[in-house]
């Protein structure tokens, strides 16, 4: 047993991954179900989707987006602007690295607009606790599903804790 064999990672789109890592959004959307419990390294892609108006999601969400040197468009919220990333962010509004360790706890099925605001019908809710943002950004490039992190990653995980 190595230590890398209770660890996975997830490349989750900007700015969910933000959500995520500031503990707003405590589940992850995904079409498949998983059965993995344990530690999820949060890691943040190369893509944005610049469709997410986040006040719209949550409004502390929108704060702290701005805070972190976001444009969260909170008071222009109606009208749907989308939202931006700096070029040089902060930890939780990093691209193409590990931004947040949390724990995958659980997985169930949308029912009756369960997890709302954040979770999706027709999609399985990954539930996630005990979320802690790393001091900086730990540089990886984005792999689909739940991938393995190395020894290496590990180590340059826990010097970012
Ligand atoms: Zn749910």
């Amino acid at each position: 047993m190595t230590a890398t064999d209770n660890v996975r990672g997830l490349t989750i789109k900007q700015p969910w991954a933000f959500a995520i890592a500031e503990g707003f959004k405590t589940v992850e959307n995904r079409s498949r179900r998983t059965n993995y419990r344990g530690q999820l390294l949060i890691h943040a892609g190369r893509a944005v989707d610049h469709a997410i108006n986040i006040v719209s999601y949550s409004r502390d969400a929108a704060i702290r987006f701005d805070e972190l040197g976001g444009r969260s468009n909170y008071w222009d919220a109606r009208e749907h602007i989308p939202s931006q990333i700096v070029s040089s962010p902060p930890v939780g509004l990093a691209l193409s690295g590990v931004i947040a360790i949390a724990q995958l706890v659980g997985c169930h099925q949308a029912v009756d607009g369960c997890c709302s605001p954040w979770g999706f019908p027709d999609q399985w809710h990954w539930e996630l606790t005990d979320v802690q943002p790393l001091m900086r950004a730990v540089p990886r490039a984005g792999a689909l599903g739940l991938w393995k992190p190395d020894v290496e990653l590990m180590a340059a995980v826990s010097a970012a804790s």
